[in-house]
């Protein structure tokens, strides 16, 4: 007996599936077509209670021959539907019951663990391999970003200092080996002394030290951008701690290393937006980094145009309300590390598997973790930020560049001037050690 056999029955009313689904109750109240009790819904296609269904069941899977005791005529109540087998059957069988409606044992087995499966969709755990990419995902980032900006070190706003002389960037042990180990990202790295900096002076908020007041008087003849140098010091330092991070993934690690390259410049925005959500203090508008604090004037001040930072301050202002926990910015980081779709990206196949595995990770962890009502829709919420950060992509770029031009003497990093460059490292060979 299958579904298809039935093809042309009415069947408006019911399935082979209704006898395990819940009784819908729309208020009406449903009488037993059979015997007058209150029904429960459409039982092998007709409205019946849960009595006369069982009865009809088992008559059906052991038929028997019943006999009426009487005239073959009795009238089926609620309270005498056990006396007469045969004219509970007779009438079973005159409002339509159908035999070829009744599952087999297997196919309600079959049924059953069916919804247990569509229940483990709806309410998915966490697998325990997603739970180790999650694991290693935060604990790399824990280990990358620096939260207290401890390890920061800028240059003072002194614009007769030349800033390929004076960056260097290893703060700590970890990072200069990672660094090292990433130089193939930037062949012409300055590596000179540190230049100590008191972090607590530096805030952009409205307070200006000696070097500014006096440089604002003579700008136009040496500079344009006055909190430049310093806004190139943060975007390198937050550069160099996003190579650390991807190289501190094995997965990425055991990509080739152009693709590496690859996606380090394409997802390197994205993951700096990503990284200063986290620092966002909707309340002021304003970018806690340690003792640091940054408002968006400050982008403006460096030379980035309204162009560019108008949508990029309501990116913040979205991203930033979703209240994502750090897990879920971790696993958006990796995201757009991963992303198959980067200019000059050759194994396309092995970083789209790899970009999958953290986007379900991400939806799972969401589904199991977060409460019904914010869960709704936050994974596409994700998402899309990280497809309205794309679109930002080129415009910084853009920026960056015409900055540079304004001001070549006194501006970006060669690091971040290799992240922003059109001309793929993909070409060169790898000096991978
Ligand atoms: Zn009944
Ligand atoms: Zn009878």
């Amino acid at each position: 007996m299958s579904k298809e056999n039935l093809s042309d029955w009415p069947l408006s009313h019911t399935s082979a599936e209704e006898e395990e689904e819940e009784e819908e109750d729309d208020g009406e109240l449903k009488v037993c077509q059979v015997c007058g009790d209150r029904a429960t819904g459409y039982h092998f296609n007709a409205m019946t209670c849960e009595g006369c269904k069982g009865f009809f069941r088992r008559a059906m899977k052991h038929p028997t021959k019943f006999c009426c005791p009487w005239q073959g005529v009795c009238v089926i109540t609620k309270n005498n539907r056990r006396q007469c087998q045969a004219c509970r059957l007779r009438k079973c069988q005159s409002i339509g019951m159908m035999k070829e409606l009744i599952m087999t044992d297997e196919a309600v087995e079959k049924r059953r663990s069916q919804i247990r499966r569509k229940r483990m969709v709806e309410e998915p755990l966490l697998s325990p391999q997603q739970e180790a990419v999650i694991q290693e995902l935060v604990n790399t980032h824990e280990k990358t970003f620096d939260i207290t900006f401890s390890h920061f070190q800028f240059r003072p706003i002194d614009r007769d200092l030349n800033p390929m002389s004076v960056w260097n960037q290893t703060a700590s042990g970890q990072s200069a080996t990672l660094t090292r180990r990433m130089d193939n990202l930037s062949s012409s790295y300055s590596t000179s002394t540190p230049t100590s900096f008191s972090s607590s002076s530096c805030s952009f908020e409205g307070e200006e030290n000696e070097n500014e007041k006096e440089d604002r008087s003579d700008r136009g003849k040496k500079t344009v951008f006055t909190t430049l140098p310093h806004v190139a010091d943060l975007t390198t330092y937050m550069i160099q701690n996003i190579i650390n991070f991807a190289k501190g993934l094995p997965s990425f690690r055991a990509l080739a290393i152009d693709d590496q390259i690859s996606l380090l410049k394409g997802a390197m925005f994205e993951m700096m937006q990503i990284r200063f959500n986290m620092m966002f203090n909707v309340k002021t508008g304003i970018w806690e980094c340690g003792p640091l604090t940054y408002c968006m004037d400050d982008a403006v001040r460096a030379g980035f145009q309204r162009h560019l930072l108008d949508p990029l301050m309501r990116f913040h202002y979205t991203l930033r309300n979703l209240q994502l926990q750090e897990v879920e910015y971790v696993l958006m980081q990796a995201i757009s590390l991963f992303s198959p779709d980067r200019p000059g990206v050759i194994h396309h196949g092995v970083i789209d598997g790899l970009q999958e595995k953290v986007a379900i990770a991400l939806k799972v962890h969401i589904d199991s973790k977060r409460a019904k009502p914010e869960k709704h829709l936050l994974y596409p919420k994700i998402l899309a930020c990280l497809t309205e950060m794309r679109t930002m992509n080129e415009e910084y770029t853009k920026q960056v560049l015409q900055i540079q031009d304004i001001q070549p003497g006194n501006s970006f990093d060669p690091l971040i001037l290799e992240v922003v460059s059109k001309d793929s490292r993909a070409r060169t060979p790898s000096r991978d050690a």
